[in-house]
């Protein structure tokens, strides 16, 4: 990027209630947590949202020239129906519907989130962490918590204390007199407090249980909110600059994340929070456990792939609420499919040319300003509209225009998902083929044919053609 042209990019922080100029802790790193999905379901689609809109961050991270290093959890842990560490045990529940082992099901779902990321054309963390493989690392944080008196045990389970650690709700602005008085149905009766939550349990009011470990307090089960913190901590730091997730994660999980994450350091934990509003259904918010979701593969049986999704959401500020319709999604669809028309029109006529340095400058420059305005993707898609109608320059300008702003998107505005979805299905690595074919071509160049030859050799072992042609290598999955 030009220096001139920088701009500030602002980020909205739900725990100032602000935009704010982002400043990372570390100036060329930024160090990016995201809650993951509990695999006991698949991901419906207001899940996906929240994935796309931390896509978006991660996108406008990389635009602005951070490095990002991302974490994100999956939790294959037994948690409870409820936030509030109430209800049934989801896993268990899906185990006994389907008739699998609860590893079986959470193996199974994490596949299919992981393949919905693919076509929806998300960037993977570099990260992508199992709770159940973290629990000594989260032993050792409850530990921590002990020794310093946060927590007490009754019943059988580790509690969080919120008395002790004054902060408590703030992140979510909890009017904690209110809720002291406030009445709550099916408390739980060994709590001081009934916003305390457990950190670990061995009594478990579930009886096949079958996911447990030993621990200091005898063989159980960490509670849901511990994995992040002792997650996050374990690859991140004990400070960090981003930590995102939906809204409804604020007042309960985010929260109990924060008091236990600073009870245990003493110092601030997350400098930025940023959250994703709701998808809404039938008026109502998209809600896995009430039974009734909308997944990416039943968008994509009634002939809406996961692009017209991706283009849908980013129609909408990620801190508006979106309601969803098919009528809503077909206008979306009619509008991706003009947009790839339009594109492959200029695609198809790349050679006219119509420089005019001063309009693409002017135009870049807006398009940063919109996406670094706390990710502004409705008016990001404006300017790149602006781009196709515009007669200022030519196609060979439009074009180069279009495949830097979809870095942005991510829209697969020039390639198109044909070639994603073959990718998806046979699990290829897009980004590593990417960058052999890079290096292939760069060792064509400079004529060093044995590179070239070893290059290709490997791609054909992945199952990857490819085609020299006179405007560059073609590669695609072969048939
Ligand atoms: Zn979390």
């Amino acid at each position: 990027m030009n220096e001139t042209e920088k701009t500030e990019l602002k980020l909205y922080n739900t725990y100032t209630r602000q935009k704010e100029v982002f400043v990372p802790i570390r100036p060329d790193l930024v160090t990016l947590y995201t809650c993951g999905l509990t695999v006991y379901n698949y991901a419906h689609i207001g899940n996906l949202r929240t994935y796309i809109f931390e896509d978006v961050l991660k996108r406008v991270l990389f635009y602005n020239g951070y490095k990002v290093k991302h974490v994100m959890n999956i939790t294959d842990i037994g948690h409870l129906t409820s936030d509030a560490d109430e209800g049934e045990d989801k896993m268990v529940l899906s185990a006994k519907k389907e008739k699998k082992t609860v590893w079986e099901i959470a193996e199974y779902y994490t596949k299919a989130f992981e393949n919905d990321l693919k076509k929806l054309n998300i960037i993977f963390p570099d990260y992508h962490i199992k709770a159940s493989e973290q629990i000594p690392q989260m032993i050792k944080l409850i530990q921590r918590l002990e020794e310093k008196g946060y927590t007490y045990f009754r019943n059988g389970n580790v509690y969080f204390d919120i008395s002790k650690f004054p902060n408590y709700g703030k992140l979510a602005r909890l009017d904690m007199d209110k809720l002291r008085a406030g009445a709550r149905v099916a408390v739980d009766k060994s709590k001081k407090n009934p916003l305390d939550f457990v950190l670990w349990f061995t009594k478990s009011k579930f009886e096949d249980q079958e996911m447990k470990w030993d621990s200091p307090w005898g063989k159980g089960y960490p509670g849901w909110h511990i994995e992040c913190s002792a997650i996050s901590m374990h690859y991140l730091g004990e400070q960090f600059d981003i930590h995102c997730g939906g809204i409804d994660h604020i007042p309960v999980h985010h929260t109990n994340e924060i008091a236990q994450s600073e009870a245990a350091t003493g110092k601030k934990w997350v400098n930025y929070w940023m959250h994703g509003e709701f998808l809404i259904f039938n008026r109502e918010k998209m809600s896995k456990s009430k039974g009734e979701f909308l997944t990416l593969d039943l968008l994509n049986k009634k002939g809406y792939s996961p692009m017209v999704y991706r283009y849908f959401c980013l129609g909408a500020h990620y801190r508006q609420q979106i309601s969803f319709s098919y009528e809503a999604l077909e206008t979306a669809k009619s509008s991706y499919n003009r947009l790839r028309n339009k594109i492959m029109e200029i695609k198809s006529n790349k050679e006219q040319s119509k420089p005019n340095e001063e309009f693409v400058k002017t135009i870049k420059h807006n398009f940063l300003e919109r996406i670094n305005d706390d990710l502004n993707m409705p008016e990001a898609l404006a300017v790149l509209w602006k781009v196709l109608r515009t007669d200022k320059i030519g196609n060979k300008e439009k074009y180069d225009l279009i495949v830097e702003f979809d870095k942005i998107f991510g829209l697969l505005l020039e390639r198109g998902e044909e070639l994603l979805s073959a990718v998806a299905k046979q699990k290829v690595d897009t980004e590593l083929i990417e960058k052999l074919v890079k290096e292939r071509y760069e060792a064509r160049e400079r004529k060093d044919w044995t590179k070239s030859d070893k290059i290709r050799e490997r791609l054909i072992r992945m199952g990857i053609e490819v085609r020299d042609t006179s405007k560059g290598t073609i590669w695609k999955v072969k048939e």
